[in-house]
C-alpha cells in the first residue's frame, strides 16, 4: 500500500489530500498550526462575528474547474469585494483607481471612459522599459496617482520602496478608465463559502483515507517512512537555508471589538497614507458573517511586518524587480529532495504568491500529473 504524507492543511495540502484519497491512497496530513485551513481559517469570534484569522480571503475565480471542484464541499454566496481608500481628508475613494476616483482626486467631472483614458495619456510618464512597480504605474497613471495610492502603501506594505519592487505586484490591481468598482474585475465568480473556509476545509478533509494530526511540525526522519510527501513548508527552511533565506512579510492583526453603531458599513478600507497600517476590515458587512446579534463587532487592522518579528508566520514571499530571490528559490527547487520522493506545493513550498483559485488549481493539476507519472513509471 502506498502511504503520502502531506505536510501543511491549506488549500495546497487539503486539495492535495482530498485528490489522492479519492484515487485511492492512503494520506495522512500534519500541520505545525493546531487547526486546519492554513492562511484561510475562520472563526466565530465572541461577538458573533466570522472572523478571517490571517486577513480577508475573498474567493474569485474565472476557472469552472475550479468552482466544480470546491462545490462538492460548499454552497455559496455571492459576493463582489469592494474597496475603498480613505484620503487624508477622510474622504473614501474607490480603488482599484477608476473614473470615480479620478474625478474625486483631480476635481474633474469626466463622464465617459475615453475622457478618463485622454487624461491618464496626459498624466502618464513614459518610460523606455517597465520592470519596477514605480516603472509601471508611472506609465499608467503618472506620479500623482502613484504618491498617492500606491507609494507609501507598498513601502509599509513590502518594506521596500515602489522602485525595487517587481511590477507584477501592483498590476494586481487593475487601473480601471470605468466606473467598475469591483475589486477583481476579470474574474466570472466571486462568491464567499456558505459555511466558512474552515468548515469547507472539515469537508474537504472528511474521508475513511485522510487522516489529520494537529500541531505537529515536519520531521524529516518521521517523513521517510512514507512513499511520498507533498510539502508545503518553506522550501529553505526545509533545506537549513542552505542557498540563503527567502523571505516573506507577514502582518500582525490587530483585532477591536467596537458597538455595531460605531461600525463601518464597508468590508475593507486602505490606508493608502504613511501609518503602519494598512487596512481595515469589518467582517460583519461580509454576507454569511454576522453570526449570532449582539451588539458588538470586530474590525480588524493590519499592521505589515518582517516575518521574523512575527514568530515566522509568513504570508506573502518577498518579489524584487531583479528577481533575486526567484533565483534563490530555483536552487532550492532544483535539488531532488528525499530521494526524488518529495514534492513542494504551495505559496511556502514553491515561493509564490498565488491566490487560493490558483493553489486549488495548481494542486489539481500536479496532482493529476503525478498520478499519471506513476502510472507510466508502473507500466514501464
Ligand atoms: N497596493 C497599494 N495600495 C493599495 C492597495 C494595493 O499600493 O491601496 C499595492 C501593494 O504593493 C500591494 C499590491 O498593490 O501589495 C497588491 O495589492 P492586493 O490588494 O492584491 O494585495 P493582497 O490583497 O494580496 O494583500
Amino acid at each position: 500500500m502506498t502511504r503520502i504524507l502531506i505536510v501543511g492543511a491549506g488549500f495546497a495540502g487539503a486539495v492535495h489530500a482530498r485528490e489522492l484519497a479519492d484515487a485511492g491512497f492512503e494520506v495522512d496530513v500534519i500541520d505545525k498550526r493546531n487547526h486546519i485551513g492554513g492562511n484561510c481559517f475562520d472563526y466565530v469570534h465572541e461577538s458573533g462575528v466570522r472572523i478571517h484569522r490571517y486577513g480577508p480571503h475573498l474567493f474569485h475565480t474565472s476557472s469552472q474547474k475550479v468552482v466544480d471542484w470546491l462545490t462538492r464541499f460548499t454552497g455559496w454566496i455571492p459576493y463582489e469585494h469592494r474597496v475603498v481608500a480613505r484620503l487624508s481628508d477622510k474622504r473614501l475613494v474607490p480603488l482599484p483607481v477608476n473614473l470615480d476616483t479620478i474625478n474625486e482626486v483631480f476635481g474633474t467631472r469626466f463622464e465617459t471612459e475615453d475622457a478618463v483614458t485622454a487624461f491618464l495619456t496626459t498624466k502618464s510618464v513614459a518610460r523606455s522599459e517597465i520592470t519596477s512597480a514605480e516603472e509601471y504605474l508611472y506609465s499608467a497613471i503618472g506620479t500623482e496617482l502613484t504618491d498617492l495610492f500606491f507609494r507609501p502603501y507598498t513601502s509599509k506594505m513590502w518594506g521596500m520602496s515602489l522602485s525595487e519592487i517587481d511590477a507584477a505586484v501592483v498590476r494586481r490591481l487593475q487601473i480601471r478608465t470605468s466606473r467598475d468598482d469591483r475589486y477583481f474585475l476579470d474574474d466570472s465568480f466571486q462568491a464567499m463559502p456558505k459555511d466558512g473556509f474552515t468548515t469547507l476545509f472539515e469537508r474537504m478533509l472528511n474521508h475513511p483515507r485522510i487522516h489529520v494530526r494537529l500541531s505537529e511540525a515536519f520531521d524529516k526522519e518521521r517523513s521517510e517512512q512514507y512513499d511520498f510527501c507533498f510539502n508545503s513548508m518553506p522550501i529553505d527552511e526545509y533545506y537549513s537555508f542552505a542557498f540563503g533565506e527567502l523571505p516573506y512579510r507577514s502582518i500582525k492583526f490587530h483585532l477591536i471589538e467596537v458597538p455595531i453603531t460605531q461600525a463601518q458599513s464597508r468590508v475593507v478600507i486602505n490606508y493608502t497614507d504613511a501609518s503602519p497600517y494598512t487596512r481595515e476590515t469589518w467582517w460583519h458587512v461580509l454576507p454569511g458573517h454576522h453570526i449570532y446579534r449582539t451588539n458588538n463587532v470586530v474590525q480588524t487592522i493590519e499592521e505589515p511586518c518582517d516575518y521574523r518579528l512575527n514568530n515566522f508566520e509568513r504570508y506573502y514571499p518577498v518579489k524584487n524587480k531583479d528577481g533575486r530571490f526567484d533565483l534563490v528559490y530555483r536552487r532550492y527547487a532544483e535539488q531532488r529532495s528525499h530521494g526524488g520522493h518529495m514534492n513542494f506545493i504551495g505559496r511556502c513550498g514553491t515561493y509564490q504568491y498565488l491566490d487560493m483559485h490558483q493553489v486549488i488549481n495548481q494542486s489539481l493539476m500536479n496532482v493529476q500529473k503525478w498520478l499519471r507519472d506513476r502510472a507510466s513509471f508502473q507500466a514501464s
